[in-house]
């Protein structure tokens, strides 16, 4: 049952995501897509191919896990399964960011291995569930592929062996972070392109 009030809600913070998201580079050209969870079955998602920093309601697209669209021709963004596949796996998961910044792309194509923690910053403790800056701070990190199916498969098999996980990095392509809420997510998402800002420029010095 589709909650319109809901749905109303969730369209505005989507749209105040991008905003915010493209004022902070975050979102270029058309790149990047966001979601809220509606209920148990349906996620809002972005449409395919809109600048997410103009977005608006008709871009809000209402759709459940597998992606079948209700009440509208437009098309999904290819990478509205990664976001069904989260909400099937995490019921915790209200709200998912997903970002195309430098530092996310230059960092998951220059960190080797498959997870990139990020650890010693007092920042860390802007992440859900992270009280200390001793904590790390864990991304896995996957190849990056037109075959979505594929790779929400891929993140479905990480998350079953990793709980612990904030998001995660498709290499040269950009960050993935969920949360409780829109809130927290715009934060995680802000703490994490920081984070990796941080990580990118000690690396540098080294
Ligand atoms: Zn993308």
């Amino acid at each position: 049952m589709l909650d319109l009030d809901r749905l109303a809600q969730a369209s505005q913070q989507l749209i105040e995501a991008g905003r915010a998201l493209d004022a902070a580079s975050q979102v270029p050209a058309t790149g990047g897509n966001f979601s809220c969870r509606l209920s148990d079955t349906l996620m809002a998602v972005t449409a395919s191919g809109c600048h997410k920093g103009r977005l608006t309601t008709a871009d809000v697209l209402v759709s459940d896990f597998a992606v079948r669209l209700l009440g509208t021709s437009r098309k999904a963004s290819d990478e509205a399964r990664l976001h069904g596949q989260l909400y099937e796996d995490l019921p915790e998961a209200h709200a998912i960011l997903h970002t195309h910044s430098r530092a996310a792309t230059v960092l998951s194509l220059c960190h080797v291995g498959d997870t990139l923690s990020l650890e010693g910053f007092e920042l860390n403790k802007a992440l859900e569930g992270v009280k200390s800056h001793e904590t790390p701070v864990r991304l896995a990190i996957f190849d990056n592929t037109q075959d979505i199916a594929a790779l929400a498969l891929d993140v479905r098999a990480r998350l079953q062996v990793d709980a612990n996980l904030h998001g995660y990095l498709i290499r040269g392509h950009g960050l993935y972070t969920w949360a409780s809420s829109m809130t927290a997510c715009r934060r995680h998402i802000e703490a994490l392109d920081f984070l990796m800002g941080c990580e990118l420029e000690l690396r540098r010095q080294r």
